[in-house]
């Protein structure tokens, strides 16, 4: 039988566009639809946009720190439409790069959204239809926003980067990713920040000595972090959203901005008629090779629901490509991944964190705490924080986790040593690079505590 393409790639995002290019290459007739954006969840509206942001609201504290530093700077007002106009040039530019990239490898992109038909045919919204012999769904995922009175009234990660004004004050809520790195976003910005979370400690499931290391940089940095609370629910007072809270208070909020999850975005596909299988969370499930209940249809990325990280989903991408295009069954790998929360401060973190590993087996925790220099020169009181977990058994290091400024940086390289099975002698025989924060990670010389 003959197909119109040999891969089909639904979703432009990092996924979908780097299986369709490494396949390209591979010789392959590959073609992707996106109805949006080509970057996807990532460059648009995720990522790229948001360390941007990030950045930007770094700036106001370093005024105060070039100042202690000698400087004779004074702080302006930020000019948020000066800055997301070039936010949204730049990312014009960026989409302009992804849709080049495609063109260069040779795959016909159609600015369309796809549907299934059969397991080697997919329908364009022309009513067009396109036949492949392997079609691969990357299609990401998308914000959730729980049913509660007044849930129309609040806004997602996705309009962050559209507000025509900077609110003066936000509620954002969620203590993941998402919900803590905006909520320094905008305090960093100079709005005035209330983050609800309905546990007892935002970043849930990273280690608790690092989160709550974290939360406490957060509050000292001004955002009004309120814990074991949520949205009952609001409604609109004029211009602003009044929100009564579990604790049976009302408060008066320009925006309120909800990072409550995010669901896979497979819906409306034409999944179920085909038999393709979806787990809890709406999750496409698939195998160790990215492979579906129906052999011609493949899921990678945050659509399957495995680590929803862009790197990861690159990955899966390419293990895809090699194990159809190249003959090489191949699974992605997700141990020991390595991962930054952009959060104010920053965390860096890969393997387990102390209390996973001590469910596991006997370890010991080497951690050091304390303010680095170029932030306490300048009279910045805010800690960081080196910890290794180390295995009695064998003493792999089974955890690194850092929260200092540049923690995604340092966790980056580390994670190369953990990945490699490193000791806690490895980490020791390695010279120090002084003076840096990060040497603490090849000093630590007696253990905090054992299990
Ligand atoms: P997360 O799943 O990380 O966090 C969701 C948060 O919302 C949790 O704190 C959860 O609470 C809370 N929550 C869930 N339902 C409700 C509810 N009904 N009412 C109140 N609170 C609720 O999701 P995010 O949206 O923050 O991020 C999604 C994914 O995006 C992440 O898993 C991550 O993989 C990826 N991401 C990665 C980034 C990075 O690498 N730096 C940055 C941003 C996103 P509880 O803990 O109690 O369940």
């Amino acid at each position: 039988m003959s197909f119109d393409y040999d891969l089909f790639v639904i979703g432009g995002g990092s996924g979908g566009v780097r299986a369709a290019r490494v396949a390209a290459a591979e010789g392959a007739k590959v073609a992707l639809a996106e109805e949006d954006r080509y970057g996807g969840t990532c460059v648009i509206r995720g990522c790229v946009p948001k360390k941007l942001m990030v950045f930007a609201s770094e700036y106001s504290a370093m005024v105060g720190d070039a100042q202690a530093y000698g400087w004779d700077i004074t702080g302006g007002a930020f000019d948020w439409d000066a800055f997301k106009g070039k936010l949204h040039a730049e990312l014009d530019r960026l989409e302009g790069i992804y849709r080049n990239l495609l063109k260069n490898s040779g795959v016909t992109s159609y600015d369309s959204r796809a549907t299934l038909v059969d397991a080697h045919t997919v329908a364009l919204a022309d009513g067009s239809q396109k036949t492949a012999k392997h079609i691969l769904i990357a299609t990401g995922g998308w914000p959730s926003v729980p049913d509660f009175p007044g849930a129309d009234l609040a806004i997602t990660s996705n309009e962050m980067f559209h507000l025509d004004t900077l609110p003066e004050t936000i509620l954002i809520v969620g203590g993941g990713y998402i919900a803590s790195e905006f909520a320094g976003i905008m305090n960093g910005l100079g709005v005035k920040t209330t983050q609800f979370y309905r546990g007892t400690q935002i970043l849930r499931g990273f280690d608790e000595e690092a989160r709550a290391v974290v939360a406490e940089g957060m509050v000292e940095n001004g955002v009004d972090l309120q814990l074991e609370t949520n949205v009952v629910s609001m409604v609109k007072d004029g211009d602003k959203i009044c929100v009564t809270d579990t604790k049976g208070r009302e408060h008066l909020f320009d925006k309120v901005m909800y990072a409550t999850g995010r669901h896979p975005n497979a819906d409306n596909l034409g999944l179920e008629s085909l038999g393709v299988a979806r787990g809890k969370k709406g999750e496409i499930l698939v195998d160790q090779y990215s492979q579906t209940g129906v052999p011609s249809i493949f899921a990678i990325g945050d659509v399957t629901d495995r680590a929803n990280l862009t790197p990861v989903a690159i990955r899966e991408g390419m293990a895809f490509v090699e194990t159809v295009f190249k003959g090489n069954p191949t699974s992605p790998d997700h141990d020991l991944i390595p991962t930054a929360i952009f959060t104010q401060p920053e965390m860096g973190t890969v393997g387990l964190s102390e209390e996973e590993a001590a469910a596991q087996e006997p370890v010991e925790i080497y951690s050091a705490s304390f303010k680095p220099m170029q932030q306490s020169f300048a009279g910045r009181a805010q800690k960081v924080l080196m910890k290794l977990i180390v295995s009695k058994a064998n003493r792999r290091v089974l955890g690194c986790h850092i929260v200092a400024p540049g923690a995604g940086e340092m966790i980056q390289l580390a994670g190369i040593a953990v990945k490699m099975g490193a000791t806690k002698e490895d980490f020791d025989r390695t010279v120090a690079v002084h003076p840096t924060m990060s040497e603490e990670l090849v000093t630590l010389k007696q253990p905090s505590r054992t299990t």
